[in-house]
């Protein structure tokens, strides 16, 4: 980029004493180099570092709800098996799916079933730690990964979750009242477990919690 496309002149200056043959200093000299073109350069290159920040966070968000999105957890849960396993540490998966949500749909419009989603996210989020994912697997289907925690706790923090879940109301434009409730199963890292069979078990749990009545959690081995 020319210089003169920049309001201010970016400088790099330096000052030298000017010395008489004897020592004694007689003036100083000031040389000032243009470095705009760097200076531009330089704030290009972070520009670019910015953007590429930018559009790597985004192509892990789920556009409607704004959390972690199906390619995310389909990476982060491989990652957090690894972990778990090199420092012997206990992990948990969630799959946590709305009840009856195509009912809500139906009444209500897909537009309002949206914004219970995004709701519905909002508000799980708000209630985990910083190192819990929430994902959105699918259509109304979460994936929740849970390092460090035992399946005891997991399985306490997805009825609190569920709680919240069953006691939220919406209401839409037209001043209906939406209320929607969770089925969740919940996994715990087991020897032998990959990410596949993982959500396997909890997506199984996950079913088993809606034959059993739904707005409930299942947990393994409990
Ligand atoms: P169940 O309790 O067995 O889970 O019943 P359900 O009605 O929730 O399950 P079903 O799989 O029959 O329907 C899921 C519905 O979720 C159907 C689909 O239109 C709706 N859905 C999926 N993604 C979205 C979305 O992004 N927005 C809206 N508004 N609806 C969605
Ligand atoms: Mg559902
Ligand atoms: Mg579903």
């Amino acid at each position: 980029m020319m210089a003169q496309e920049n309001e201010f002149m970016y400088q790099d200056a330096s000052i030298f004493p000017v010395k008489e043959y004897s020592g004694l200093v007689e003036g100083a000299c000031i040389a000032i180099h243009d470095v705009t073109e760097l200076a531009e350069a330089k704030r290009l290159l972070d520009l670019s570092l910015d953007q590429a920040i930018d559009l790597e966070e985004s192509s892990q968000r789920d556009a409607l709800t704004g959390i972690y999105n199906r390619r995310y957890f389909d990476e982060q849960i491989t990652q957090e098996i690894l972990i778990a396993r090199r420092h012997n540490r206990p992990l948990a998966l969630a799959m946590i799916d709305v009840d009856h949500f195509k009912i809500v749909n139906d009444t209500h419009g897909h537009s309002a079933g949206d914004q219970v989603l995004k709701a519905l996210a909002g508000k799980l989020n708000g209630m985990l730690r910083g190192y819990d994912s929430l994902c959105r697997y699918g259509g109304e289907e979460f994936g929740l990964i849970l390092p460090q925690i035992s399946l005891e706790h997991a399985g306490g923090l997805l009825e609190r979750l569920r709680k919240a879940v069953a006691s939220m109301e919406l209401q839409t434009p037209d001043g209906a009242k939406i209320a929607v409730t969770i089925s969740v199963g919940v996994a715990p890292l087991r020897d032998g477990m990959t990410p596949g069979s993982m959500v396997k078990v909890a997506d199984d749990l996950l079913f088993q919690s809606k034959r059993e009545g739904r707005d409930r959690v299942s947990c393994m081995g409990v």
